[in-house]
């Protein structure tokens, strides 16, 4: 980025929240039912209806807003976001304006830089979703309104982010306390999170911010971070030219890696707000408010420290393993079968989420189960098998979807800890080196390697390495002694 301007950005974070019925009203919020099934007359708008608060709504978004430090408002009220689109059959959203569930609080990220930064958020608030239209089965276009009337929470930052790395950061982070809170999946591939971006550019220094552009529709994190990069350095580039910039709406078009404003029919919708006449204000109590607050589930920051006492483990790998709670999950289910604690860390850190990036698999769909892979450690230290014969059976699991145990027997993979048999090959791999076994009496014991490597490629590296290096050394030194004597 051109260092004589610096990036302003704000998201407005869409979060669909787990509950099983709709909003205001008994329909199911399942996903992948039949096209139109998931309705009533009270999500479809009919004349007469009247809508029911669903308690679990609040219930969430309060959990939300005590995770992320926000004032939780004592009276909020719902008011009818007015426009004309096809997949919203009502005519009106309702939404929360003047009076939202949350008020102000603020969340803190870790950067690259290995600094942190805390960001704030500006509210939170509830929202019911539109309808669905489908663009790409051949028909002009089909409408689904099984999702109106499904919960949202929409999480406004401040305009503090002054990167795309920030703004990826900030996501995370909300993708985790979501998950953690159990109250939205977090997925954004499947659009059960969303991300508008607003993003302006002004001079380094300067006090004003810049007019802001929105960027929507980016169904990755990745996407958010390249849409964001990319409508800073038009911005700039713009301004560099000498032209100005206006407020627009942007699309953006991960195949192209652009982002194009919205057709203007799109864009024109003139929001009507006007306050909901069918729902109370929603009042919360204190007794509310801490009765929520007691059962809130550990969240990433406690159960960090937690595993990183209680397991002994570094600061850096209880911070890795806690980032995503199903990974955390696996772990500790890891460590119900074995004690050795770092040993599991190692494998759920290297082994397991290079598998889960590599192949964007989610942890759900691992095919090892985490009771297997700590039999598989334990294996190693009670000295069935050695570790590097654990390396290869790994990828076996993976693919075969077998037990380590299974793989052992089947492919007589089991460890020669026998001192006898592993002498005999020490022997004989000793005569014949005898070139080697020279060097090594002039003083090169650098070679004290190869032949490690000789009896490990002998045995197919079955053999305990522990004993082959305690036998190999007594007998070279003994060879020694000899000589000198
Ligand atoms: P609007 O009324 O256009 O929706 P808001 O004031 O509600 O604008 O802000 C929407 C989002 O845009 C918030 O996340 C806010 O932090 C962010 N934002 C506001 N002004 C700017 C700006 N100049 N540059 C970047 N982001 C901004
Ligand atoms: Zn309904
Ligand atoms: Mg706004």
């Amino acid at each position: 980025m051109n260092d004589k301007y610096e990036a302003v950005i704000g998201l407005e974070v869409h979060a669909q929240l787990l509950t099983e019925s709709k909003a205001f009203c008994g329909c199911s919020t399942k996903f992948g039912n039949a096209p139109n099934s998931n309705v009533c007359p009270i999500c479809l708008g009919h004349p007469g209806v009247l809508p029911v608060l669903n308690k679990k709504v609040i219930e969430y978004t309060i959990k939300m807003g005590l995770a992320t430090n926000c004032t939780i408002n004592q009276r909020s009220t719902f008011a009818r976001k007015n426009y004309f689109y096809p997949d919203l059959p009502k005519g009106y959203q309702i939404s929360q304006y003047e009076e939202p569930i949350c008020g102000k609080g603020h969340i803190t990220v870790n950067l690259s830089d290995s600094t942190e930064k805390r960001i704030g958020i500006t509210r939170i608030h509830m929202e019911e979703d539109a309808g669905k239209l489908i663009h790409d089965q051949g028909f002009e276009t089909l409408v689904d309104v099984n999702r109106c009337g499904v919960p949202l929470m929409e999480i406004v930052s401040e305009p503090d982010m002054r990167s795309a790395e920030e703004a990826y950061q900030y996501l995370s982070k909300i993708k985790q306390l979501v998950q953690y809170l159990e109250i939205c999946d977090g997925n954004m591939e499947e659009g059960s999170l969303r991300c508008d971006a607003n993003v302006s550019v002004r001079l380094k220094g300067a006090k004003e911010f810049g007019i802001k552009r929105e960027i929507k529709n980016m169904n990755s994190f990745r996407n958010v971070e390249r849409a964001i990069n990319f409508e800073i350095e038009r911005q700039i580039e713009i301004i560099e030219d000498g032209g100005t910039i206006t407020q627009q709406t942007l699309l953006w078009d991960a195949d192209l890696n652009e982002a194009f404003p919205m057709r203007s029919k799109e864009e024109a919708h003139d929001y009507k707000y006007f306050p909901e006449p069918d729902l109370l204000p929603v009042i919360v109590d204190e007794k509310w408010k801490t009765e929520i607050e007691r059962y809130l589930p550990e969240l990433p920051e406690n159960r960090k420290n937690r595993m990183s006492v209680t397991y002994k483990l570094p600061k850096y790998d209880a911070e890795l393993l806690t980032q995503s709670k199903p990974i955390a999950d696996y772990y500790e289910k890891v460590i119900s079968v074995t004690d050795d604690y770092k040993t599991a860390s190692n494998w759920v850190m290297t082994d397991i989420l290079k598998v889960l990036n590599e192949g964007k698999i989610d942890i759900k769909d691992f095919p090892v189960a985490a009771e297997d892979l700590g039999e598989l450690i334990n294996l190693i230290s009670d000295g069935t098998i050695s570790g590097k014969i654990a390396k290869e059976i790994f990828p076996v699991m993976v693919v075969e979807k077998k037990k380590a145990s299974v793989i052992v027997k089947e492919k007589n993979l089991l460890q020669i800890s026998d001192a006898g048999e592993i002498e005999k090959i020490v022997n004989q791999t000793l005569e014949k080196s005898t070139s080697e076994v020279e060097m090594y009496l002039d003083g090169k014991e650098k070679v004290f390697g190869f032949f490690v490597g000789q009896i490990m490629k002998q045995t197919q590296g079955k053999a305990n390495p522990k004993l082959v290096n305690e036998l190999l050394r007594e007998k070279l030194e003994a060879l020694k002694n000899k000589i000198t004597k």
